[in-house]
């Protein structure tokens, strides 16, 4: 699997436990987003009531989990985790919901993946704190309306746009995580570092943090890969040069690159002479589902301006041709 990927593999999930934040100063990075919540939390606290509902968007691996288990932690309140395509029926999502103690959080991660049924059942939860459960079958069935304890629905997607608009209206605070700056995933590194016993100068992480595509769980992978290469290859210190070699064996180059991103970059410049090219001719030149490249190729590239989106397509950008090596091609665009 991709080194480089920014979903979680089962090695993230289980350092996952002892590195991830659980507290608002822990979490790095993200400073409007944080600002706003700390005084949304204080208030919610102040008035003795639950935080109003939280709509989280941003690429995989950027801290949408992260965020609800520090908001459930500084709020004092269980958390219960649980996803979009899990949830099958409006029964699984009444039995959750009528679980919950007053004020818990409800993490619903991929939220744009729920059933319409289910998402039916979850505008009056939302809106009134009840629920209309159907029951017995045919001529005989009733509904039936279930009061709620107050609570407050954590919901999680990669884009905006994936949701209905009458769900997303049902968030009272919307909040968007942006990929972090070098310096920023350097603090994180370090964090990290620190908790896993590991001996990481500043040179070392920042290294890593440069290659980590702005997104704290490459950061923390890359990490553990540079830990045994430094382990075995360097006495377990990771400094400039510790790190510069192992990402060097790694394949991931100076911009955190690997060899799909090149590979996407390639096609586009060889195949589709700089584009623009639509996204599903992308995908089958690649051999990739057109969601990998929307959700986790294009978004850094993009960011980093290697790749534009326009109406007809993608295209490569000059930064993009230097990157290979290449002359830009006329008319490309900055
Ligand atoms: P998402 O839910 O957006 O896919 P996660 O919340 O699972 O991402 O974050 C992935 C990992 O990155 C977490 O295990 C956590 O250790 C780390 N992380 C995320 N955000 C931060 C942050 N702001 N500060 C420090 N570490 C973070």
């Amino acid at each position: 699997d991709r080194l480089i990927a920014a979903a979680a593999t089962r090695e993230d999930d289980a350092v996952d436990a002892s590195i991830r934040p659980q507290r608002l100063a822990d979490y790095l990075g993200q400073q409007p987003v944080r600002e706003q919540m700390e005084i949304y939390i204080q208030a919610a606290k102040g008035r003795g009531e639950s935080l109003d509902h939280v709509l989280i968007f941003g690429p995989p691996g950027l801290g949408k989990t992260t965020l609800s288990h520090v908001i459930a932690n500084e709020l004092g309140v269980n958390l219960r985790v649980t996803s979009g395509p899990v949830i099958e029926k409006a029964g699984d999502l009444a039995a959750l919901l009528t679980n919950l103690q007053p004020h818990d959080v409800l993490f619903i991660d991929e939220i744009h993946r729920l059933s319409p049924v289910v998402e039916e059942v979850l505008y009056p939860a939302m809106e009134d704190f009840q629920i209309d459960i159907m029951i017995g079958e045919g001529p005989a069935a009733r509904s039936i309306k279930l009061d709620l304890p107050p609570f407050t629905l954590i919901g999680a997607t990669t884009r905006a746009g994936l949701l209905t608009a009458p769900l997303r209206d049902r968030f009272g605070i919307v909040q968007r995580l942006e990929f972090y700056s070098p310096e920023e995933l350097t603090r994180i590194v370090q964090r990290s570092a620190k908790i896993l016993a590991m001996e990481c100068e500043p040179a070392g992480a920042a290294e890593i943090a440069r290659r980590s595509r702005g997104t704290p769980r490459i950061a923390n992978r890359l990490l553990r890969r540079v830990r045994d290469f430094a382990q075995v290859k360097a006495g377990g210190r990771i400094d400039r040069e510790v790190a510069d070699a192992a990402m060097r064996m790694l394949k991931v180059d100076p911009e955190g690159f690997d060899e799909l991103d090149r590979r996407m970059l390639r096609v586009i410049v060889d195949s589709f002479d700089g584009g623009p090219v639509g996204v599903e001719s992308l995908a089958a030149a690649l051999s990739e589902e057109r969601g990998t490249l929307e959700d986790v190729i294009e978004p850094y590239l993009i960011q980093q301006g290697f790749l534009i989106r326009t109406a007809r397509g993608r295209m490569a950008t000059q930064r993009a041709y230097r990157h290979l090596g290449l002359k830009p091609r006329a008319g490309s665009p900055d």
